[in-house]
């Protein structure tokens, strides 16, 4: 690549071999063979373009707090996605997708806008948070999200997806499932309400957050998605009293599942399980990639043994 002709100006702009651990909040990822930061949606788009055109492998990276990189790295080019264009109008926020989501979270409350609290304390991008929909305390980004607009690499066009066409879950979307779409921007529709009320809200958030998960070490957040359905065991109903509860909501907290299997604290390598909160793997003191995938392959087969339950996991392994 390094004498190509291409007329793609990125060949100027991109970096080689740059450690992936710097990038993502797991602090866990060897070398990226190549690396670029693209900083407008003309980069990006060229960027995309480029990778397409060389048949390279790549990966748009936002803030990397949903992802596990392997130590091996990545034989390909990371596009990290930092346009961050934002802003403002009635009850609507337009926001590109490498906007921090801490950022989104600040405007909506300088602006008196409600329906982002949920967000405080969630690291990462609003790009990341559409991807996987993001969400907590029964929030999620599909309740506000009015249009996205993507780059489809197959068909070389921007398109704009209203939020029907986004085929949002429970931490899903279309855009998980097809790799071919980038996510640009988008637009948000919120509430008006009450600068006071909206920052106690988010202060209440953030509050639970330092109390209940394991913020002063590095992770990326909670490593399983709940389980969505019910446990029908008798011996386990009879065993676990709060399962009653779980069943008619339909919900059975991952880290209830994982804490009920003695799991809490349990360390390979350098990872464990969190003695503060069982759905998180940290990084105790210079976890490799595999310490975690170990640690959740353990994870896994003990909640299969106890519960016959196949958890999924919610971040991704690269
Ligand atoms: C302490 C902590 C707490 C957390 N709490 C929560 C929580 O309460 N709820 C929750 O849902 N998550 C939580 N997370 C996980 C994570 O922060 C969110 O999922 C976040 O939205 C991920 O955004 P990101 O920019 O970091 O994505 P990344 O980790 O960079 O990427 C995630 C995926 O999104 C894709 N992606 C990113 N940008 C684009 C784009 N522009 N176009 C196409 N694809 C893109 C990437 O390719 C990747 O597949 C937490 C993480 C941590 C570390």
């Amino acid at each position: 690549m390094q004498n190509d002709k291409s007329k793609f100006k990125i060949n100027r702009k991109f970096k080689k071999n740059v450690l992936l651990r710097d990038y993502t909040t797991f602090k866990i990822g060897g070398p990226a063979k190549y690396f670029f930061e693209a900083k407008t949606e003309e980069d990006l788009i060229e960027a995309i373009k480029f990778v397409y055109q060389k048949k390279l492998p790549f990966f748009v990276l936002g803030g990397g707090s949903n992802i596990l990189f392997s130590n091996e790295g990545f034989e390909g080019m990371i596009i990290r996605c930092q346009i961050s264009n934002i802003k403002c109008q009635n009850s609507k926020i337009y926001t590109e997708a490498g906007v921090k989501l801490s950022d989104l979270v600040k405007l909506s409350s300088d602006k008196g806008l409600s329906g982002l609290e949920w967000v405080a304390g969630i690291p990462g991008t609003v790009g990341g948070a559409i991807w996987g929909n993001a969400g907590a305390f029964g929030k999620s980004i599909a309740d506000i999200i009015k249009e996205v607009k993507i780059f489809n690499a197959k068909e070389l066009r921007i398109k704009n997806y209203e939020l029907r066409d986004c085929k949002f879950g429970y931490r899903e979307s279309i855009f998980k499932k097809n790799k071919n779409l980038i996510i640009l921007s988008c637009l948000l529709e919120l509430k008006k309400g009450k600068r006071k009320e909206i920052r106690k809200k988010i202060k209440k958030n953030i509050d639970y957050r330092i109390k209940n998960h394991p913020l002063n070490f590095s992770s990326a957040g909670c490593v399983f998605k709940n389980y969505e359905s019910r446990i029908r065991n008798q011996g386990l109903m009879k065993k676990f009293s709060e399962l009653k509860e779980f069943n008619k909501k339909r919900e059975i907290p991952a880290a209830w599942l994982i804490e009920k299997c003695g799991l809490k604290g349990r360390k390979i390598g350098g990872a464990q399980v969190s003695e503060k909160h069982a759905n998180f793997i940290v990084n105790l003191r210079k976890a490799s990639s595999n310490d975690i995938i170990k640690l959740i392959n353990l994870v896994k087969k003990k909640v299969k043994e106890k519960f016959d339950i196949k958890l999924e996991k919610e971040i991704q392994i690269i």
